[in-house]
């Protein structure tokens, strides 16, 4: 069973060192007298920019770090082999937390779902960041950082439907080609060519944000406070600049929520999977019909796992990174 082991606790930035790919010789197999287990052979994993956070020794985080010496942990498509749980016959396909490795036995099946086709994460922490928190008005203007990643397309598509002006941010030209040309945004523009982006965000949004869409923080946040208008509201995604800082960046202008108002709300995606019909039922129509989509990017196998994750962390992806561990 080839394996990705979290080698070492991340220090700083992430290494591929840090991890490291081993056989494991030990035989899975579902315990005699266990009635809700399950075998799977792990077709497709997840790459999240949350999954750092597990890779740290951190206390009061809130995911657990990751065991030393055990395989990375993350949502995965995997294929039932074996199953000893009255839902689960061999064959079936599920979604959930999985090893990354190409076997793994579950035997907790409660953040398990049987119908992978359904992508939960990145369209719903679109779907519930966009819609519960920012409640988006036809006419407002939207800026997106981090827009042509998993999360930031799907926001851009959703905020484009309720009839908004939207803007993005992204790390080179063909993002922002992507952004304007595939994701249909009004603009976009490659943040790491502007020198000033208090500037930036002046010349897209000249008479201010309504909504922004926070996926990276630091000194972006920072000047998008500047640039927000009255009652306007934030809502904090992610902010993947920070995740490999020993020391996160100060944000120096926060009474700017107080002068104009502004509501700036965190939030994590598990806490919305009850909207997940509602999501389901928003979203199916538009990606039939053509006017959603999503692009992804595929790292073939284990071997090339720990190289895809890292990619996220300097903007080598494009659009959801998935690795492939087999097709079928
Ligand atoms: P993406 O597919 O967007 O990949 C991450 C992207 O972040 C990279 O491609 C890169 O794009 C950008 N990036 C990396 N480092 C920096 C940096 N220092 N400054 C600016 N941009 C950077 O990932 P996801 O869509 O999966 O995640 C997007 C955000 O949403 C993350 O912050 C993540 O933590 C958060 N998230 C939050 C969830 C929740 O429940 N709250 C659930 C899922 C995700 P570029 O080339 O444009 O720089």
């Amino acid at each position: 069973n080839k394996q990705v082991i979290l080698k070492s606790y991340v220090n700083g930035s992430p290494k591929e060192s840090d991890m490291e790919l081993k056989a494991s010789t030990i035989e899975l197999k579902i315990p005699e007298g266990c009635n809700d287990a399950v075998l799977v052979k792990n077709l497709y994993l997840s790459c999240d920019p949350y999954m750092l956070g597990r890779m740290k020794k951190l206390d009061g985080h809130y995911v657990d770090s990751l065991t030393l010496g055990a395989p990375i942990i993350g949502y995965g498509v995997s294929r039932v082999m074996e199953s000893s749980h009255p839902d689960y016959e061999k064959d079936d396909l599920l979604w959930g937390f999985v090893g990354w490795e190409e076997y793994t036995l579950i035997t907790n099946l409660t953040t398990c779902f049987k119908n992978p086709t359904q992508r939960r994460m990145a369209g719903m922490t679109a779907y519930a960041g966009f819609f519960e928190l920012c409640t988006p008005k036809k006419g407002e203007t939207v800026f997106i950082s981090a827009a042509s990643g998993a999360v930031g397309q799907l926001v851009g598509q959703f905020a484009k439907l309720m009839g908004c002006y939207v803007v993005g941010s992204a790390g080179s030209k063909d993002k922002v080609d992507l952004l304007k040309n595939k994701f249909g945004f009004d603009n976009a523009f490659n943040y790491k060519e502007e020198s000033d982006y208090n500037v930036a965000l002046k010349r897209y949004f000249p008479d201010g944000i309504d909504i922004y869409f926070e996926n990276v923080g630091g000194k972006m946040l920072e000047a998008v406070l500047n640039n927000m208008r009255i009652h306007g509201r934030i809502a904090v995604c992610g902010m993947i600049s920070q995740y490999s800082l020993a020391q996160p960046d100060g944000v120096h202008n926060l009474f700017n929520l107080i002068s104009k108002r502004i509501k700036m709300e965190g939030f994590l995606v598990m806490e919305y999977y009850h909207l997940y019909p509602k999501f389901i039922e928003m979203v199916l129509p538009h990606i039939k019909k053509g006017d959603i989509t999503y692009v992804e990017d595929f790292a073939e196998g284990l071997e090339n796992a720990a190289s895809a994750l890292l990619g996220l962390f300097s903007g080598r992806n494009v659009g959801k990174q998935v690795v492939v561990v087999a097709r079928e």
